[in-house]
């Protein structure tokens, strides 16, 4: 059964229709890339899944029951967390403290405990080894790390907090190629988890990097929905 899965869904606006029909599964330990120009309607699916909107047309399963979620609160119940690019951490705040920040919002399905400030730390550096991101100091503010880094600590701290599902909304969207390659690396991470992922980008080359599944929006409409294939060529 899949983690999530959308069967015809559609969205409207009042009288804007955003999306039409859209077909969309999502895997444990699978990468689901969702292409497509601006205005083609990857917002508003990411936001139905992780419960910022409701779908207006077909259905919407969760572990294969239909489900219309109200609030973001309902889809981190279910497992499934959103990191978005500009909202992801606090500049200003230690890493460690990042780590926690709205862990309340990032649980998922795992009770929060209380932790004292050195548990706290361990915590969040174990998490951040554990997908390969090593940090010196975890007193520094996580502005002063990299784009990539950031994105690493937000993702690791949903996947800390249960998340089955992590939903990416253009991860590498404002990173160079080597910032790119870290969070690629990181997303690579997570599959090897068993998460189901939603990576959300422009860039069909990192899509490719890391997809296993492509879909492909254009105008609200699912214009390709295509598994990966890896052949050999030969010469
Ligand atoms: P993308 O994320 O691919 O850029 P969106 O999902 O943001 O696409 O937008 C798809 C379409 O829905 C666009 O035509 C957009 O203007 C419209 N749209 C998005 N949000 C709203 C909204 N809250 N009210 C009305 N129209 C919206
Ligand atoms: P984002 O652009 O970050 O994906 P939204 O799609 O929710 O976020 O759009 C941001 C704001 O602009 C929202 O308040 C939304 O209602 C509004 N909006 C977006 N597109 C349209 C549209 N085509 N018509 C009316 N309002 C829109």
């Amino acid at each position: 059964t899949p983690l999530v899965e959308l069967r015809r869904a559609g969205k409207s606006y009042g009288n804007v229709r955003a999306l039409y029909g859209v077909d969309l599964v999502v895997r444990a330990g699978r990468v689901t890339c969702v292409l497509g120009d601006n205005g083609a309607g990857k917002s508003t699916l990411i936001k139905i899944i992780s419960g910022l909107h409701r779908h207006t047309e077909g259905d919407f399963l969760v572990d294969g029951r239909p489900v219309r979620f109200g609030t973001p609160r309902d889809a981190l119940d279910q497992g499934i967390a959103a990191v978005y690019q500009d909202l992801a951490t606090v500049p200003l705040m230690p890493v460690w403290r990042n780590f926690f920040l709205g862990s309340e919002l990032t649980r998922g399905r795992r009770p929060l405990r209380r932790l004292d400030i050195p548990r706290m730390k361990e915590t969040a550096d174990r998490e951040l080894r554990r997908m390969g991101i090593v940090l010196d100091d975890l007193e520094q503010p996580v502005g002063t790390l990299s784009g990539g880094q950031r994105q690493c600590v937000a993702i690791a701290r949903a996947v800390h907090f249960g998340a089955r599902v992590l939903i990416l909304d253009e991860p590498t969207a404002a990173l160079g190629v080597k910032q790119s390659g870290v969070v690629l690396k990181y997303i690579a991470a997570a599959r090897e988890r068993g998460l189901g992922v939603v990576f959300i980008t422009h860039n069909p080359h990192h899509a490719y990097m890391v997809g296993d599944h492509f879909s492909v929006l254009r105008l609200g409409t699912l214009e390709l929905s295509a598994e990966r294939c890896d052949t050999t060529l030969d010469q």
